[in-house]
């Protein structure tokens, strides 16, 4: 193993792999509401050649933490093997970022394969609002997805991207509907991704915003912030905690430690300076090295300054 960091004492711990571009739903902020752009729906890549790349990763890095996103993590096929072959290359945490609209069925069988933990992108509770944000009908189904992952005894953790005038009316039904069920949940402010790439503060609800609205209802103090968070935690008087991930207001890119791989064998250092970096045929560790350390450079010093990818391909 060689030491990689930068002057900001950043280093990569934490792997998101993009497993697909596909997604089930369509959200307004992340696919314009069309789902199929780009759709990789027959070709996706075989587990093998993740679990090889992340194995490669792994022993440079001795990574704390795996994430797998996309697109649709749910909707690739051999979602328990990559799972399954991550534990046995020994990464201690093992995570997923989803809609949950599928995972009513596949909970149990994540479980058993090692999954600990669970993130679940939930922009509403209300079905029309839910509607007008996804473009698709049953929020009901995501519900049941999570119930039956908290019964299973999965971490579940929401995160709700709010968009002024779409959605900032489900904060509060958000926020209890967490309390209710104990899990943890996040707000994030929207970033400038994709094709709100030039648009994206038409739509910002920001933290000083989400904060006011939360006030209404609850009392709460702020908590300390750990190195390496992406989010501000609050807790309410009655001991329950939210967080707010403030992309625009309270950039966090001083401490980042993310590096991300997406589906064709690119890396990436960073979402906005997001140039890809084929570690496809790579097997010289030296070789490895050199790439991590090209990945380290695209890491912005200060502030995430947009980029005109979709989340959906470089992986949320
Ligand atoms: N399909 C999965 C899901 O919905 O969680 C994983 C992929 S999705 C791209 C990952 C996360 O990125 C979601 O929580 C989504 O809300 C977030 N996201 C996508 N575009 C975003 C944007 N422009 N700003 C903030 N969050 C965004």
């Amino acid at each position: 193993m060689m030491e990689l960091n930068d002057s900001y004492g950043r280093t990569f711990k934490t792997l998101r792999v993009s497993l697909l571009s596909t997604c089930n739903l369509g959200c307004v902020y992340c696919t314009a509401g069309d789902p199929t752009i780009n759709a990789d729906k027959k070709t996706q890549t075989p587990a093998a050649v993740f679990l090889q790349q992340i194995e490669q990763l792994h022993q440079q890095l001795n990574l704390d933490t795996i994430r797998f996103t996309g697109g649709e993590p749910l909707l690739y096929r051999e979602l328990v093997e990559v799972i399954a072959g991550a534990k046995k290359i020994g990464i201690p945490n093992i995570k997923i970022t989803t809609n949950a609209f599928l995972l009513d069925r596949m909970a149990p069988l994540l479980k058993e394969a090692g999954l600990q933990s669970i993130n679940v992108s939930l922009d509403a509770v209300e079905e029309e609002v839910f509607f007008r944000m996804t473009k698709r009908q049953q929020v009901q189904r995501v519900l049941q997805g999570i119930e039956t992952a908290l019964a299973c005894g999965l971490e579940v953790k929401l995160n709700a991207v709010i968009l002024k005038g779409m959605n900032d009316c489900q904060v509060l039904p958000l926020l209890r509907y967490a309390f209710k069920h104990n899990v943890a949940i996040r707000f994030l402010e929207v970033m400038a991704m994709g094709h709100l790439h030039q648009h994206a503060a038409e739509y910002l609800y920001t933290q000083n915003d989400i904060l006011a609205t939360i006030d209404k209802e609850y009392e709460f103090f702020k908590l300390l912030r750990k190195p390496g968070a992406t989010a501000n935690y609050w807790q309410t008087l009655e001991g329950k905690v939210f967080g707010i991930v403030a992309n625009e207001s309270e950039p966090f890119c001083h401490d980042c430690n993310r590096l991300r791989l997406d589906a064709q064998g690119n890396i990436y250092g960073c979402l906005s300076s997001n140039h890809p970096i084929s570690i496809s045929n790579v097997t010289k560790e030296q070789v490895l090295h050199s790439k991590l350390q090209q990945a380290m450079w695209q890491k912005q010093s200060t502030k995430f300054t947009g980029s005109e990818l979709s989340m959906l391909h470089i992986g949320g």
